[in-house]
């Protein structure tokens, strides 16, 4: 992690990608994720036609199992385990740039471009 991140209160963590919408989290939905195997529609335990899991919403037809987790955003993507930077507000990010447009865009934080040059790695 770059020296400008900490000296920001950027911290390192591990944080939760979806594959569908890109969001990443830390607070993944315990819910398990399922796709119909007629139509390909993704959906959650409480979403399914049977409120159990094995129901597709649209068709009804059987899903199967493709994560344990479902993503808070969209609840359509399975998640995978990356390694995120949380923001001091909270806010997650996997891409180091996007992190720093968010500090900038969202906090004003234009100090850390004099960070960075100060204070390369
Ligand atoms: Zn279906
Ligand atoms: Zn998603
Ligand atoms: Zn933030």
């Amino acid at each position: 992690m770059a020296k400008w991140m900490e000296l920001l209160g950027v911290e390192q963590t591990t944080g939760y990608k979806c594959e569908e919408c890109g969001e990443v989290s830390n607070d993944m939905q315990i819910e398990p994720l399922y796709e119909c195997s007629s139509c390909g529609q993704k959906y959650t335990r409480s979403n399914s036609s049977t409120g159990a899991g094995s129901g597709c919403p649209n068709c009804s037809r059987f899903g199967k199992l493709i994560s344990n987790f479902s993503c808070p955003e969209c609840q359509e993507g399975p998640l995978e385990e990356v390694v995120a930077f949380r923001c001091p507000s909270g806010d997650l990010y996997e891409d180091e740039g996007d992190l720093e447009n968010h500090l900038v865009e969202e906090h004003g934080w234009e100090v850390l471009n004099t960070l960075k040059e100060a204070a390369p790695e």
